[in-house]
């Protein structure tokens, strides 16, 4: 961002600064913690008037219906192709390293954000797809809902009176703008925000002792999902941005580079939608048709490295509570891994709750959820680095595939 190159190394320092922060100051570090906070409540403000221009806006700029369509049938192969194949990166890793074979399981409880949640399944999900109450949906953040409100509004929005249709549709267009300079404004915050969020979150685990005691309790299960995270987030998506999108993985790394601090940070998709967005359309030059109509719905429902992880996890719980699963139970959690991830809302350990899906499907204990609770506040910042590196590699494939010149009167890329 022009004016703001200053931003991405102070970031990098901020996060610096505050993995030292709480690893020798500890607790101390927790009283910072209303800095982070002031942060990521400017982007949380954000989301709900973004995701509606955003996707108002990106899909009428998409043309007429069938190319919404179109764009929208490559979008959903390219969320499920690449979810699957981080679900099955972490099938094959876990199965190979094995880690929930190292000691006995003495039981334990089923944590406390997951209490409540036993009854979750499919249905459930499914339904929050719609929501009775737009404006509720509004008041609860549930993204879900105002996500499919917004694509059919705005792509019927596109059958309608041209005159009519380009009042609305510039209406939308405006206030997107206008939000996403509101982003650059908050941004003068991140790297101080950083800094209290890591700095705080590594105090709240007891500092640097208390922090390698959780990971090595956990060792062999964290890095189990580290290196399928890096695998699939290093390689895999790479290469796919490479042969399908003909990007330079590095140089659209680096784009990104300030959307990923803010995902790790945050541990929020949707928190870091506002950046992902930027980074995207300004560094990377994803135009802004594609970036608008991904990102919101990526951020959402894409999230290649909660399905990794959900994956690894459940099979670490039977491996550690002594259950055997055959080829058909792991094909099982295959699917439900995939489904669980998309159920998953894009705030911090929504991946843990939702695993009650999977462990349900193939009669797993929820009390499992307990054991890997303590690394998961680490684990969930990196798999939300990676459900965000998805997204923005998902734009530029998008981008690529789906070239559609601008239509008459909207306005080009905000370069
Ligand atoms: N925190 C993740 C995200 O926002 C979701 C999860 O896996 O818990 O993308």
């Amino acid at each position: 961002m022009p004016g703001q190159r200053w931003l991405l190394p102070a970031m990098l320092v901020g996060i610096i600064l505050g993995a030292i922060g709480g690893w020798y100051f500890g607790p101390q570090m927790v009283s910072l913690a209303w800095l982070g906070q002031i942060f990521l409540d400017a982007l949380k403000m954000l989301i709900v008037p973004l995701i509606i221009t955003s996707m108002i806006t990106g899909i009428s700029q998409l043309g007429d219906i069938r190319k919404v369509g179109r764009t929208g049938g490559t979008v959903l192969i390219y969320y499920f192709a690449t979810t699957g194949l981080a679900v099955l990166l972490g099938i094959i890793l876990v199965n190979i390293i094995q880690p929930g074979h190292v000691g006995e399981w003495a039981g334990g409880e089923v944590p406390e954000a997951v209490r409540g949640k036993e009854g979750m399944g499919l249905v459930v999900i499914l339904r929050s797809f719609i929501s009775p109450n737009i404006v509720q949906s509004m008041v609860n953040m549930d993204i879900l809902p105002l996500i499919i409100f917004s694509l059919f509004f705005g792509a019927l929005l596109t059958t309608i009176e041209a005159q009519k249709r380009d009042t609305v549709i510039s209406f939308f267009d405006g206030a997107n703008q206008a939000i996403m300079k509101m982003v650059h404004l908050i941004m003068w915050l991140a790297p101080i925000g950083v800094f209290s969020l890591i700095g705080s979150r590594l105090g709240e685990a007891g500092g640097g002792s208390g922090f390698l005691t959780e990971f090595s309790r956990l060792g062999r299960y964290s890095l189990t999902v580290i290196v399928g995270l890096l695998i699939h987030g290093g390689i895999v998506l790479p290469l796919i941005l490479y042969f399908f999108a003909k990007r330079n993985p590095f140089h659209y790394f680096i784009g990104m580079a300030r959307a990923l601090s803010t995902a790790f940070s945050t541990a929020s998709s949707s928190a870091t939608l506002p950046v992902t967005l930027d980074c995207t359309e300004l560094n990377n030059r994803v135009s802004r048709r594609s970036s608008l109509f991904v990102l919101p719905i990526g951020a959402t429902i894409n999230m290649d490295g909660t399905a990794l992880y959900e994956s690894v996890a459940a099979i670490f719980i039977a491996q550690a509570t002594g259950h055997h699963l055959g080829f058909g139970e792991q094909a099982i959690i295959f699917v439900t891994a995939t489904l669980a991830a998309v159920g998953a809302a894009g705030i911090p350990q929504a991946g843990l709750v939702t695993m009650v899906i999977v462990l349900r499907a193939v009669g797993l204990p929820l009390e499992g959820i307990g054991m890997i609770l303590a690394i998961d506040w680490f684990l969930d910042r990196c798999r939300t680095t990676v459900n965000v590196w998805g997204d923005a590699v998902g734009a530029a494939v998008v981008d690529h595939l789906e070239p559609t010149p601008l239509p008459e009167g909207s306005s080009p890329p905000q370069c």
